[in-house]
């Protein structure tokens, strides 16, 4: 049952673009459709964040990911009364805008953008969905809701807050478009609330599996993590033969680990729900943020974030391969700018000179990890990643 809280698709503030309704989908089961027959959605299998695609046929890519948040986001959308579409929407999105080789591919592109407006992923992702996607004869993007777009744009400088409200459409209420609430410091709906733990939930607990399976983290080592031990032990005491079948011990806990998150979160919500009464989502907007973690559960989560930090990102062969990753895109950059003709299909070669730094930019952005590293290999001659 849709609370009256929540994102109510018939009462959508509207696309950049209006269009008239679909006959039997809702607005945001729409927005859901238009994403999954995206391009930039496609590769995101050929995406990954920690581990490289080649390391390994059984890690976690962007699209997996994604998969898991929509599954968390949906299952837990349906306890609290909210649109799960719109939840679905947004966690198929979220990560639209990742370069290859996950953060260090981010971190070397903003670095060669510094200067020319910077590169951050989230507003990446926004600019895929508004701009970047060709598929429609009148317009680019997908022409997304307001809802959509406000969930994917999950945090946002005041400059660029700036520079985006320059550009979006009215919408006939004087609320402004999706960069507005970061200016004056309001909330995002709460499906897009919903979607940001939901990622977390989702990379904390996955990270700790591929970390263990890759042999890079050692089980006895999470364990000594407050949140996952308390979970093993108890896994431990319910069946005593887990301790030999350390995989099973490991996903047992996992998802014992999962559940208590995701009852704390429903639980934690709920009240904050409830003791702020919002009348409706605008209401919501207004209030502070209240999908939320219990304090201690918060603050688990916190330390198990920690761990991963330093034990599995800034693990030594991680650091190396993101190395490399990190050069590949330097080199990349350095080569489509001193000519920008070596960019292939999909780059736009009348656009004005003044754009090439961005063209090359959402060029790189737009690759998988394996059309850069052999993008990298045809321009230089040399093999970084293989
Ligand atoms: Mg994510």
């Amino acid at each position: 049952m849709r609370s009256p809280y929540a994102s109510d698709p018939a009462q959508s503030r509207g696309r950049r673009h209006p269009q008239s309704p679909a006959p039997t989908r809702t607005e945001f089961q729409r927005d859901r459709d238009r994403i999954v027959h995206s391009t930039a959605f496609r590769r995101l299998v050929y995406k990954t964040q920690v581990f490289l695609n080649h390391e390994g046929d059984l890690f976690r890519t962007r699209l997996t990911h994604s998969l898991e948040v929509a599954q968390l986001g949906r299952s837990m959308a349906r306890t609290l009364g909210l649109d799960e579409d719109l939840v679905e929407a947004i966690a198929l999105a979220h990560d639209l805008g990742h370069t290859p080789f996950g953060h260090a591919g981010q971190d070397a592109l903003d670095a060669c953008m510094a200067g020319h407006g910077g590169f951050e992923h989230n507003l990446q992702s926004l600019r895929v969905v508004d701009h970047l996607e060709e598929r429609y004869p009148d317009f680019d993007g997908l022409n997304l809701c307001f809802e959509t777009r406000e969930g994917i744009l999950k945090h946002c400088s005041r400059h660029n807050a700036e520079l985006i409200e320059a550009q979006e459409p009215s919408f006939g209420d004087g609320q402004g478009g999706v960069g507005a609430r970061f200016l004056r410091r309001a909330q995002p709906g709460l499906e897009a609330q919903l979607c940001n733990l939901a990622d977390e939930i989702a990379y904390n607990a996955h990270d700790i599996d591929d970390g263990v399976r890759s042999g890079l983290i050692e089980l006895a080592q999470v364990q000594q993590v407050p949140l996952f031990g308390r979970f093993s032990e108890q896994a431990a005491r319910a069946n005593v033969e887990l301790v030999h079948k350390p995989r099973r011990w490991l996903y047992e806990t996992v998802r014992l680990m999962l559940s208590s998150q995701i009852y704390d979160l429903m639980d934690s919500t709920q009240a904050a729900i409830a003791l702020a009464a919002p009348a409706d989502v605008q209401a919501v907007r207004n209030c502070p943020p209240l999908v939320q973690f219990s304090p201690a559960m918060q603050q688990e989560t916190a330390q198990l974030k920690a761990f991963l930090f330093a034990s599995l990102y800034r693990h030594p062969r991680v650091l190396e391969t993101m190395d490399k990753a990190r050069q590949v895109v330097g080199d990349l950059f350095a080569a489509y700018v001193n000519d920008p003709a070596a960019m292939q299909a999909g780059a736009d070669a009348s656009a004005p000179q003044a754009q090439t730094y961005r063209r090359v930019a959402d060029y790189i952005a737009g690759m998988t990890d394996r059309f850069a590293s052999r993008e990298h290999q045809r321009l230089t001659g040399r093999v970084l990643l293989a």
